[in-house]
């Protein structure tokens, strides 16, 4: 075991989800303000700065990096970058998480990069609750996105879907047979309180128990014990054995004794919970010192021994954590 990356707990950090960039072709409900302000180019890390950073952790014992944003695949040079980031030595998988709006062009350039897994956000199967909730998206384009993916030889897919009450909960089964169909696995996440997005969450939150049980209504699910290294609790359906199901539930059961993750923002804060503010400022090290590393080592090794131990949503949460969701990556 390496013992470079551990914090005060105890636990061995060995994943990092990097945010490329805090722009997106979408407004998700869940996620953005309908008016966003985005960073200045100036504070956001560069494409270099962000291969040195993923070369540094992976060399002080990450094994696994997410990419996601923001929406990462309208960063230009993305794929160079993933290129870079799946050679690195020790590195043994790199993921990403997208809204599928470029995987049309994207899929296949970004499996021949080294990207292995891919998760997906589709929260509705119908083209007006589909824009509704993306103020932008357009059903077709990501439908079609998804199906270049599944067909292009990633590892795996998975899709991700915010439940919501009065926006798409009864959609629940409808969602479950696409992924059945489409022969990948979907995740129902609980929507978290970050950000000010403009609307009460407390009066759509639906809680991961009330999903499992529309499904359980026309499926017969069979617990599984499988973990993908994420906070996910999975079923399997005894029918369709090639569908895996996630709940995601970060407010009814918390999850952060097995937390083995940190976040990077696109503004080189090293985020050491989701749900709390503790963050580490790695932009202005990595600025001063561009030639040696020594001094961002020691930094993230003094913050992981101050990893906060759990984070504390609460079901019914207004906004807890002021900084929004495309800020930290999902
Ligand atoms: N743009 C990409 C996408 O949508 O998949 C990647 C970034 S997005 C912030 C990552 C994930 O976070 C998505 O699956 C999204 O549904 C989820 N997400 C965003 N805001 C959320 C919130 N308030 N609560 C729960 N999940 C949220
Ligand atoms: Fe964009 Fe993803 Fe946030 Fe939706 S969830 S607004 S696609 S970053």
């Amino acid at each position: 075991m390496n013992a470079v990356m551990q914090d005060g707990f105890g636990r061995q950090i060995d994943y990092l989800r990097m945010s490329v960039t805090d722009r997106c072709d979408f407004r998700c409900v869940y996620c953005m303000a309908k008016n966003m302000t985005f960073l200045p180019r100036q504070q956001v890390l560069t494409l270099e700065e962000l291969q040195r950073l993923a070369t540094l952790f992976v060399g002080m014992g990450v094994r696994k990096i997410r990419l996601t944003g923001g929406e990462p695949l309208i960063r230009p040079g993305i794929v160079d970058l993933c290129r870079n980031i799946a050679a690195l030595p020790g590195l043994r998988e790199l993921v990403m998480t997208s809204n599928g709006s470029q995987l049309g062009r994207l899929a296949r350039p970004l499996v021949d990069a080294g990207v292995k897994r891919m998760n997906i956000s589709l929260d509705s199967l119908d083209a007006r609750r589909f824009r509704a909730i993306t103020r932008n998206g357009d059903l077709d384009q990501v439908l079609h996105g998804i199906e270049t993916a599944r067909d292009a030889g990633f590892e795996r897919i998975k899709l991700n879907c915010v439940v919501m009450k009065g926006r798409n909960f009864d959609e629940v089964p409808v969602l479950v047979q696409y992924a059945i169909d489409q022969r990948i696995d979907i995740s129902f996440i609980e929507e978290m309180p970050l950000g000010d997005v403009g609307r009460s969450r407390g009066e759509s939150f639906c809680a991961s128990d009330e999903v499992r049980a529309l499904i359980a209504s026309r499926h017969r699910l069979l617990d599984s014990t499988e973990n993908s290294g994420g906070p996910a609790r999975y079923v399997r359906l005894e029918q369709h054995p090639d569908t895996r199901i996630g709940f995601i539930s970060p407010n009814s059961h918390n999850f952060c004794g097995t937390c083995n993750r940190v976040r990077m923002t696109v503004e080189g804060k090293l985020l050491l919970c989701l749900g709390q503010d503790d963050a580490l400022d790695l932009r202005g090290l990595l600025r001063r010192y561009p030639l040696d590393d020594q001094p961002l080592i020691h930094a993230i090794q003094k913050a992981l021994r101050g990893k906060p131990l759990r984070h504390d949503f609460t079901p019914q949460g207004e906004v807890q954590i002021v900084r929004f969701m495309n800020m930290s990556g999902g």
